[in-house]
């Protein structure tokens, strides 16, 4: 929840417009402005105050504990003009937060973190757990100073400024990628050092019934700490099926805050361990859990720590340990950046652009969402007709490691790079998709609620599929009744088809009472739209940056908005 505080009526009103446009804002109006920003304090995680700076220094300053816990803090001033991050700018979310509170009250956001007001990425927001000397590697990175990657191996980082370099001459600092708890030799130079830790370490677990939790995590971290692995890379815990509710095995993977995996006992049998017995081969029906759950669960990847049991005093061991390291995958992520407005992408498709170190998609959509890339983005931009081939290269890209993002507008799989790609990807990269709102729904919301009831999308471009199909397509939806949202509906090379496929429809549906919508250029500058009819549609409106959308029996025009009933008895 985030609090808001204000002292002048001024204050409040902005507070009201605040709150209406965020959601999940509480306004505090104890007796003193003090004690509501206390209060606020211990309820919130983060905190709006419509005081000027000094003041809320002031009220804030017996408040402060931990930079990592306090919550986050945006300061606006009487007039609205400016939303300033005042602290807890990153674990606390204030420089994020001042950005939408500006574009809320259209104020202009203030962020003074170094790292991010340079446009160079703070450490500590790349989507990776970072441990070591970070206020130090961050200056040298600021500096522009050549500071050295040293990863061990290829992990899918995202874009890092172009003064980070595998082995510059004289570096001023290093940014290691490991998940070694010390990546660096007593005999190398001393320097400020960051670690990124990848989530590469899987721990197999065998437990005996009714072992702690304690028990388990005692013994994952003795055998991290001894081979010299960091528990910040610790990827999950892996154990058998039989054990999947085993209540200390539970609760240690939460208290880790990672997953507990878990496989079948005849899978566990298949793989070739150092350290067979006999005992959970009677047990559970493998002769290995910790070992060979902790390669199954690294993918395969390399035993790190052969088994070891624990050794609590004055009983039997319940508990034996493994780990293993699952090799670097490549990530592609899947990103629909919606019909063009910037408030139309979601914040999860904007953080995984600036996860990205590569970029590929079709130039207009780069256009769309360049200045949101991380500086040091390598864009791999194509123009129409290039993009199948293109889809296929992102996955190429992952495949080599990388961290790619594949964007497209609207939502990327809907007639879009997605299939194609995943057409082509195999299990050995990580593929997140990111959602976006289609054309169809962008330009429904606009013409009113034409799709209340069943409705499909029909593409009228025959570049790809044989008119034949698209016609027999367009005639099912036309004797199922369905309201029909036409994508690439006209083109200068390709007239013919839109007059076509709304005549078939016009063969089950009444020209002069079934509403048409067209949506032109959706949440974009030029967008216009109408709502007409079949018979008066003027398809030569229609162009390739167009939807249209056709009503089924039962839509109607109200009010100039469309309308398809959701067919309910009770609205009759
Ligand atoms: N993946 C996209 C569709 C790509 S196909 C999506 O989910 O929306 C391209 C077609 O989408 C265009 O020919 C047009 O019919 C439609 N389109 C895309 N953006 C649009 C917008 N902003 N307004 C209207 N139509 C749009």
């Amino acid at each position: 929840m985030i609090g808001l505080i204000a002292a002048t009526a001024a204050g409040r009103r902005a507070a009201d417009r605040l709150a209406a446009s965020l959601g999940d804002c509480r306004v505090y109006q104890e007796a003193s402005v003090a004690e509501s920003v206390r209060l606020a304090w211990s309820q919130c995680e983060q905190l709006v105050c419509f005081l000027a700076t000094g003041a809320t220094v002031r009220l804030i300053a017996p408040l402060l504990a931990d930079k990592h816990r306090d919550p986050g803090v945006v300061c606006v001033d009487e007039a609205g003009r400016f939303a300033v991050a005042l602290v807890g700018g990153h674990d606390g979310g204030a420089n994020q937060l001042a950005g939408r509170v500006a574009e809320a009250l259209e104020a202009q956001a203030v962020v003074t973190t170094a790292t991010d007001a340079m446009g160079v990425p703070g450490l500590d927001t790349l989507g990776w757990p970072v441990t070591g000397e970070v206020a130090a590697v961050s200056r040298a990175l600021l500096d522009g100073a050549p500071v050295a990657l040293a990863a061990d191996r290829p992990y899918p980082l995202p874009a890092l400024p172009a003064n980070v370099q595998p082995d510059p001459a004289d570096p001023a600092a290093v940014i290691h990628v490991s998940d070694r708890t010390t990546p660096w030799s007593a005999q190398d130079p001393a320097l400020p050092r960051v670690v990124l830790r990848p989530r590469s370490l899987v721990v197999g677990v065998g437990a005996s019934r009714g072992v702690t939790a304690e028990e388990v995590l005692g013994l994952v971290r003795d055998a991290l700490a001894d081979a010299g692995l960091s528990p910040a890379s610790l990827h999950s815990l892996a154990s058998v099926d039989a054990k999947a509710g085993e209540q200390g095995l539970v609760e240690a993977a939460r208290a880790l805050g990672v997953e507990l995996l878990t496989f079948g006992a005849e899978a566990l049998a298949a793989v070739p361990v150092p350290n067979p017995s006999a005992a959970p081969l009677a047990a559970v029906g493998t002769p290995s859990v910790a070992e060979a759950a902790a390669v199954l669960g690294a993918d395969g990847g390399e035993l790190l720590v052969p088994k070891r049991k624990s050794a609590p005093e004055g009983r039997a061991a319940r508990c034996t340990v493994a780990v293993a390291r699952r090799p670097p995958r490549g990530r592609l992520a899947v990103v629909g950046l919606g019909p063009g407005a910037r408030d139309l992408l979601t914040e999860r498709a904007r953080a995984e652009l600036r996860r990205a170190s590569v970029v590929v998609g079709l130039d207009q959509y780069v256009d769309q969402i360049r200045d949101l890339l991380r500086p040091g983005t390598r864009i791999e931009a194509t123009g129409l007709g290039a993009e199948e081939e293109r889809a296929r290269s992102a996955v190429r890209l992952a495949q080599q490691g990388l961290a790619v993002a594949l964007i497209g507008s609207g939502d990327a799989g809907v007639y879009a790079m997605a299939s194609p790609a995943l057409a082509e990807a195999g299990a050995d990269i990580d593929v997140v998709g990111v959602a976006g709102v289609t054309a169809a729904l962008a330009a429904s919301s606009l013409l009113g609620a034409p799709l209340g009831h069943d409705h499909v999308s029909i593409s009228l471009s025959d570049l790809h599929t044989p008119w034949e199909v698209i016609e027999r397509r367009v005639r099912a939806a036309a004797s199922a009744d369905l309201v029909v949202t036409f994508y690439n509906p006209r083109s200068r090379g390709r007239d013919w088809q839109l007059p076509k496929a709304l005549a078939l429809l016009a063969e089950h549906r009444d020209p002069r009472t079934t509403p048409v919508g067209v949506a032109h250029s959706v949440s974009r500058p030029d967008q216009w739209h109408t709502v007409t009819t079949l018979a008066e549609v003027d398809v030569t409106t229609v162009d390739m940056t167009t939807v249209v959308v056709v009503g089924n029996t039962a839509s109607r025009t109200v009010a100039g908005r469309m309308v398809t009933p959701r067919g309910y008895r009770w609205q009759e």
